[in-house]
């Protein structure tokens, strides 16, 4: 999606990518290799006016060592934090981001002792390489730490506080390299067995509070973060919204799942706008052009021709082989109002009942 919105800027792409079935072979030339092999990254970095990653799994170190002839962006301070989930919290707060209350465990008798000071229920996670849900247990009675202390494979993890939360928000922010930042409207995250189901932007008004002020809060954070790492790109931000109060989850140093709707919803779509930061220009307005939805396709695609005849609907299919659980594609809704795009989203559902059975 970043090089389909660089093709009309004029660019020309290279791709590193572990498979060779990898689909932005269509769009540039690919060399399947592994992310962490720095000859690899070398070849592919090789003249390049800039070199940028969509993944925060990209092995930080090798990428330091192996992309020296051209800017890596977003800056690697900001990957590196992206990848561990005490140093992560413990900069929000610094920062004085709000986050859910978190202790490292480094042992057994640690965990028992993070139990004792945040309570139950609290999340156990991995400190490192969970996604998607994966890498992490809810504890909510003392019974079940052998279990998720077996299932998680072991230290360094964190324990955080479980966060009633009434919804999961997110922000998605870019800074260019002369400091501009420009915040898009707050995206309200549907996510169910920790997979990213259905975006709405911007996030319909909350039950208490106000609009405006969350918004305000939200950019607040991702202005915060975005300066202290000195980022050029796009960065999101997960969040938890607790009746009105903005805590932090965590960072994706990258355009993000929760964006997709800006490519037909937004004046600027986060991949042009990650292009245009990472490139030194100017940056696009964020401004919505309505009210919109994105629901991803998990496992496989819907009938192309029930989803193509409705209106104001964009299919995106990125022609992975299905797999259950796997992002295969995304249907983005545009509507003018917000009771439109509740019909565009009972429509959508009519059509294409299996986007929404989870
Ligand atoms: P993560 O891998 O941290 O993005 O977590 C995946 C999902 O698990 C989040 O989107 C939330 O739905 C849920 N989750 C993670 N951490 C917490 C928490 N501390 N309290 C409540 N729910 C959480």
């Amino acid at each position: 999606m970043l090089a389909q919105a660089g093709l009309p800027l004029g660019l020309r792409f290279r791709f590193l990518d572990p498979s060779p079935d990898a689909t932005a072979a269509g769009f540039g030339e690919l060399t399947v290799g592994s992310l962490g092999d720095p000859e690899a990254i070398r070849s592919v970095a090789l003249d390049a006016a800039v070199v940028t990653y969509e993944w925060e799994g990209v092995p930080a170190d090798g990428l330091e060592s192996a992309a020296t002839d051209a800017p890596v962006r977003p800056p690697l301070g900001a990957l590196a934090l992206s990848q561990d989930r005490l140093d992560e919290k413990q900069a929000f707060a610094r920062l004085g981001i709000g986050v859910a209350a978190f202790a490292p465990v480094d042992d057994r008798a640690s965990l028992e002792r993070a139990v004792v000071s945040l309570g139950l229920p609290a999340v156990l996670k991995t400190r490192r390489g969970g996604y998607d849900g994966k890498g992490q247990r809810v504890l909510h009675d003392i019974t079940e730490l052998d279990g998720a202390w077996d299932a998680l494979g072991g230290t360094p993890l964190i324990l955080e506080a479980h966060v009633p939360f009434r919804r999961e928000l997110s922000v998605l922010a870019a800074r260019g390299l002369d400091g501009d930042t420009r915040c898009w409207p707050l995206v309200e995250n549907l996510h169910a067995h920790g997979i990213l189901r259905v975006s709405r932007a911007p996030a319909p008004d909350p039950e208490s509070g106000s609009a405006p002020e969350l918004q305000a809060a939200g950019e607040a954070i991702a202005t915060t973060l975005l300066d202290e790492l000195d980022y050029v790109g796009v960065l999101a931000v997960e969040l938890f919204d607790c009746d009105g109060t903005l805590l932090a989850n965590e960072i994706a140093p990258r355009v993000h799942n929760s964006g997709h709707w800006t490519i037909e919803g937004a004046e600027t779509s986060q991949f042009t706008q990650h292009l245009l930061a990472i490139l030194g220009r100017p940056l696009g307005a964020t401004s919505p052009l309505g009210y919109s939805a994105m629901v991803n396709c998990i496992g496989t695609m819907p009938d192309a021709a029930a989803v193509d005849s409705l209106p104001g609907t964009h299919l995106h299919d990125y022609e992975k082989a299905p797999r259950e659980n796997r992002k295969v594609g995304h249907v983005t809704l545009v509507a003018k109002s917000p009771d439109e795009l509740d019909t565009r989203l009972e429509e959508l559902r009519a059509a294409a009942p299996e986007l929404f059975t989870y």
